[in-house]
């Protein structure tokens, strides 16, 4: 899309009526929007899947810039702990329908915006219909289950997938399953077992957090419509909050992927059976609130088979041989102070996307925490960063300790 004074323009500007000039007047002025653009906004439906942390944000700006048409998905009803970060809803919303409060607030923002609300959950049997009606759509979801679904309906109907999950302090956002781009499965192709992430009900996050990763979903949304820019296709943007540190990692589209690759995945699945969750899991945006609905973790541990074990034994014989090895302790700076592997370099779970730069790749990188399970969890995060050569400590150094070195104490 190009700039203003052309003869698209001026029929642009005959769609905007006297209200919608002045309203969006910031945008007129702006030679890559103007009113070619804004007539675009206005032409363009945008879905937002759960209004919760990450779909408040999003929501708001949407409707704020005029798209003309804004879906919200969700099927919860506002609970007193949502109101840290869902902006959407206040005080005075708890225990109603998050999609009446979210309709109130939009409505409010700009009633020349129609936002049509679904309140009911995704699912495989009405996640084509629903997005079909839509030309983006704002991954908002809490829960692998709808994340991984959402996915492979907009790969299916080929609406790109504007994604975005928090936890703790730290952030993730791509934008999946465009014409050129890679998809969600291409970066995590399996789930994690149930109950391995944390939930943000479980580990907390930063209320500010899900407001700044749904903010950027939202400028991506906008940017896709527009044509402007470019976006996060094929790029992982990684947020830390806390060291207030943004990284890009690039992305593939992954041949093998049975969703955008092989296309063998031509209709959707049973997501619970997919993803181990037999209970329908909750769908809230940003704030999960269950171990294996976890969707908006930052830490999406993919490729579960690809770390390797290494037990207690064979990591003692290898250090005693003196091999050229990582050995990486991801648990927090208190349970380092207990108890260590000497030799170790800790970097807690929640700085591991981010310090993979600092992490030579020509050698085996060895990760333990407490019991195996979080260090299983990093071990995925950096597969998915490309590094090759990564073990898992099996049994952590609890095991370690009762196997190898009864000097490190358990706790
Ligand atoms: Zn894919």
């Amino acid at each position: 899309m190009r700039p203003s004074v052309d003869s698209s323009s001026e029929a642009s500007l005959d769609e905007l009526g006297p209200d919608e000039l002045a309203r969006y007047s910031r945008h007129l002025g702006l030679a890559e929007v103007g009113a070619v653009g804004q007539t675009r906004l206005k032409r363009a439906s945008v879905l937002i899947v759960g209004a919760g942390g990450l779909g408040s944000p999003a929501a708001l700006y949407l409707a704020a810039a005029g798209v003309g048409r804004l879906g919200i998905v969700d099927f919860d009803t506002v609970d007193v702990t949502n109101l840290q970060r869902q902006l959407l809803h206040d005080t005075a919303s708890v225990g109603h329908r998050k999609t009446t409060s979210a309709r109130q607030r939009l409505e409010s923002i700009n009633p020349l915006v129609r936002v049509e609300t679904i309140d009911e959950e995704l699912t495989s049997t009405n996640a084509l219909e629903i997005i079909r009606e839509y030309d983006v759509v704002i991954d908002g979801t809490d829960n692998f289950r709808t994340r991984y679904l959402t996915n492979d309906a907009c790969v299916i109907l080929g609406r790109p997938n504007v994604y975005g999950s928090v936890l703790r302090f730290e952030g993730q956002a791509s934008v999946f399953a465009a014409a050129d781009g890679p998809c969600y499965r291409c970066l995590f192709p399996e789930p994690p077992p149930p109950g391995l992430v944390p939930s943000c009900a479980d580990a907390g996050v930063l209320g500010v957090l899900p407001g700044l990763v749904g903010t950027i979903q939202a400028t991506e949304a906008v940017k896709l419509i527009l044509g402007i820019g470019d976006t996060l296709v094929g790029r992982l943007l990684l947020v830390d909050a806390l060291q207030m540190r943004f990284r890009t990692i690039q992305l593939r589209r992954d041949p093998a992927c049975p969703a955008c690759g092989t296309r063998e995945l031509r209709a959707l699945i049973d997501y619970d059976e997919f993803c181990g969750t037999r209970t329908p899991a909750r769908n809230a945006v940003g704030q999960p609130s269950g171990g294996p609905r976890a969707g908006t973790q930052a830490v999406n541990p993919p490729r579960a088979r690809a770390v390797h074990d290494i037990t207690p034994r064979e990591l003692a014989e290898r250090l005693q041989r003196g091999d050229a090895l990582e050995v990486i302790d991801v648990r927090e700076p208190y349970e380092w102070r207990i108890a260590r592997i000497e030799g170790a370099r800790l970097i807690p779970l929640a700085r591991v996307a981010g310090a993979s730069t600092e992490l030579a790749r020509d050698r085996d990188i060895v990760l333990y925490c407490h019991h195996g399970q979080r260090s299983r969890t990093a071990g995925h995060i950096l597969i998915a960063q490309g590094f090759e050569r990564v073990w898992n400590l099996a049994g952590g150094i609890a095991r370690w300790s009762a196997e190898v070195d009864s000097s490190v104490p358990m706790y």
